[in-house]
């Protein structure tokens, strides 16, 4: 075994003979064997990864465009396309609740990667959930109250544990600063994997970031347009939480009162519930969404006397020649039906 200290002198003595003969080797080589076998769990993450390939590889994508990536069942084909995989990207946060299974019926040994790692979970708020902002009260009067620190640091301890309970809310695309972290981690992830395409990927990614950066501040202006008291979302899941935290939204309500679509229709209850918060709260616009049935949504408004604004793309892509074709087009389109809708 050489050092590596050896192996650099023998690398700059042979310099000349060894540049030519790489120049010649390397094009059939890096396209057709360091090129990693990739697969994406749905659309958005496909198109994040894509854009960070670049022409090195095409991703293998798993839950389609307009499909739902909650109620996903993968066919045997899919199952049998993933069996040669080297990685598996996914969201994680109990996203995708059938790729246990599926990874298992596969027999793949992909290394499995979670895109959200690195990003600022947020937590399902249950209505009336009360309990937690009076934690947050407490903390932060005793926060102001005390100056020591190593009390304030196990306070911070203690919030992040809160954190942890309950279900986390695994629809971390609604904030484009969130994309940006999962495209890092997708960066690295490939460099790491195929070092011979590193470069590739590290140019590519870096600028979809900086569209991604720009995409963030467009959203933020266009959103300031719409008065506070008019960003009010009611939406058939709960999938804008971290959209709503980001640009300054309120979440009213949601038809099935859940992270996910799961689950089955609201009771009759329910739904007399939530139409009586659209009115007290003045909504004038509700929304579907691209990944469930508009129905639902549409009896509300009715009841509600409100109108039905525009499907959304929500959990998935839309096709390719929709106006959600893209992740930065899906959250352009998202953007400018609230503030046409609202403002
Ligand atoms: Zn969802």
């Amino acid at each position: 075994m050489s050092s590596p200290i050896m192996s650099r002198r023998t690398f700059v003595s042979g310099v000349g003979a060894t540049a030519a003969v790489m120049t010649f080797a390397r094009p059939t080589f890096a396209q057709e064997s360091t090129a990693p076998t990739v697969v994406a769990t749905f659309s958005i993450l496909a198109d994040w990864i894509q854009r960070v390939a670049g022409d090195v590889l095409t991703v293998v994508n798993l839950v389609p465009a307009g499909g739902d990536a909650h109620t996903f069942d993968p066919s045997p084909e899919q199952v049998a396309s993933i069996a040669d995989a080297d990685i598996i990207f996914q969201i994680g946060l109990e996203f995708e609740t059938w790729l246990d299974r599926m990874i298992e019926s596969s027999g793949t040994t992909a290394e499995r990667i979670t895109v959200s790692d690195g990003v600022s979970v947020l937590a399902f708020e249950e209505s009336g959930d009360d309990h937690d902002h009076e934690e947050d009260h407490d903390h932060d009067a005793e926060a102001t109250a005390e100056t020591d620190h190593d009390d304030h640091d196990d306070h911070d301890d203690h919030d992040e544990n809160e954190h942890n309970h309950g279900s986390q809310d695994p629809h971390i695309w609604g904030d484009v600063q969130n994309a940006i972290i999962a495209v890092k981690n997708i960066i690295g992830t490939l460099s790491t994997i195929d070092p011979a395409n590193a470069a590739a990927y590290g140019t590519n990614g870096m600028a979809y970031i900086t569209e991604l950066e720009e995409l963030d501040a467009s959203i933020r202006t266009d959103t300031g347009t719409i008065p506070e008291d008019r960003r009010k979302l009611v939406t058939t899941h709960d999938t804008f939480g971290y959209y709503a935290h980001a640009y300054d939204f309120e979440i009213v309500g949601t038809a099935l009162g859940s992270l996910s679509t799961e689950g089955g229709d609201p009771s009759a209850q329910e739904i007399a519930e939530l139409v009586n918060e659209v009115k007290d709260e003045g909504v004038p616009v509700i929304f579907a969404e691209n990944v469930t049935n508009p129905d639902l949504m549409q009896s509300i408004a009715d009841e509600a006397g409100v109108e039905l604004g525009p499907t959304l793309f929500t959990d998935a892509l839309g096709d390719a020649d929709s106006e959600g074709s893209t992740y930065v087009d899906m959250m352009t389109y998202n953007t400018r039906v609230f503030v046409e809708a609202l403002a």
